[in-house]
């Protein structure tokens, strides 16, 4: 394995019609980041920042926050790092919101989790928010909030970041050059309102794990539904197809950071309806760049016009056939 990182390691990943895609990792722990070194990917564009969370017995107090931030900032070096803040709670349960949590949740996936959670307990948030601040002191930060449904949730957890910003500046704290708000796009109600969240965000990141399962009313970790969890179905792709063509003349950046970006038909399809970056697996970033080079944007994005205006067309097996004639 580590021999096909470095032989891919220097792929550039410009297409055959020479646009550059992006291609980033999905990170959680300290020790991923050595993956951007290996892989030679573009940056993260997800860290999980509740993998800390998860595997402590208390919540983490804002000192360990601010190391683990600042030492992952510190390996990625001159690349980017997009922070989510904390998707905790529903299936994610942490010993010390247990009680809280067992209370409400009969669908923990669609339950009490991530920034629904996260704006009640103002004081997490807080922490998280000053920590990241800390960490990033004369850098660029990137924040990402998990499972905005509406415009208001994105407005009230940057305002978290921005009261914090004051208070920091009141004390003289040494702050972020700059700081870049987004959100992660994996409940549909919201591409539904993406005229009110696009003058709103910086980046957008369409989060494909939970955008199909809601989707799909499939559990994604149910593999009974799996057959019905289809990222290769028209309803996704087209869902996927209307959010990007959504961005015409807003400065957002676009991405996709769920898992199927890391996979071969799914990432050509999603090149083919305009998305220009890609955060995946660190397995797969060597695979998806090589994969990058052999397709031209022009033609796929033609073949899945018209494979998209037919829904009884085949899309795997075209797809299929489309990759084996380009050598993908
Ligand atoms: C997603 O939902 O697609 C995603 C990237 O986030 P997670 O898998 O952590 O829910
Ligand atoms: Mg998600």
């Amino acid at each position: 394995k580590q021999a096909a990182y470095a032989k891919l390691r220097d792929v550039e990943p410009f297409t055959r019609c020479g646009t550059r895609i992006q291609v980033m990792i999905n990170a959680g722990l300290r020790d991923d980041i050595s993956a951007l070194a290996m892989t030679g990917a573009d940056g993260v564009g997800l860290f999980r920042t509740e993998f800390q969370f998860l595997v402590s017995a208390t919540l983490p107090q804002r000192e360990r926050q601010t190391r683990l931030y600042r030492d992952v900032l510190e390996a990625a070096g001159d690349k980017p790092v997009v922070f989510r803040t904390v998707d905790i709670g529903g299936d994610k349960a942490v010993p010390y919101l247990q009680s809280e949590q067992s209370e409400h949740d009969e669908n923990p996936a669609m339950g009490w989790r991530a920034l629904r959670l996260a704006l009640e307990r103002g004081g997490l948030m807080k922490v998280q928010a000053r920590s990241l601040l800390e960490a990033a002191a004369g850098r660029e930060l990137h924040v990402m909030f998990p499972m905005v449904s509406e415009p208001w949730e994105f407005d009230a957890a940057k305002e978290v970041f921005e009261a914090q910003i004051q208070h920091m500046r009141k004390q003289k704290k040494h702050l972020p050059d700059t700081i870049r708000y987004g959100a992660m796009l994996e409940v549909p109600a919201l591409a539904e309102v993406l005229d009110l969240m696009l003058p709103r965000v910086d980046f957008l990141s369409v989060g494909t794990n939970d955008l199909t399962q809601f989707l799909f009313a499939a559990d994604r970790a149910n593999p009974k539904l799996a057959e019905r969890y289809d990222w290769l179905s028209p309803s996704i792709l087209r869902f996927l197809r209307r959010i990007s063509s959504s961005m015409v003349g807003h400065q957002v950046d676009l991405g996709v950071c769920g898992e199927m970006g890391g996979r071969r038909l799914e990432a050509v399809a999603l090149l083919g309806l305009g998305y220009r970056r890609l955060s995946i697996t660190p397995a797969a970033v060597g695979p998806i760049k090589e994969l990058v080079r052999r397709v031209d944007l022009g033609e796929i994005t033609e073949a899945m016009t018209g494979w998209l205006s037919d829904p009884q067309t085949d899309l795997r097996k075209n797809l299929q056939e489309w990759a084996a004639e380009r050598g993908i």
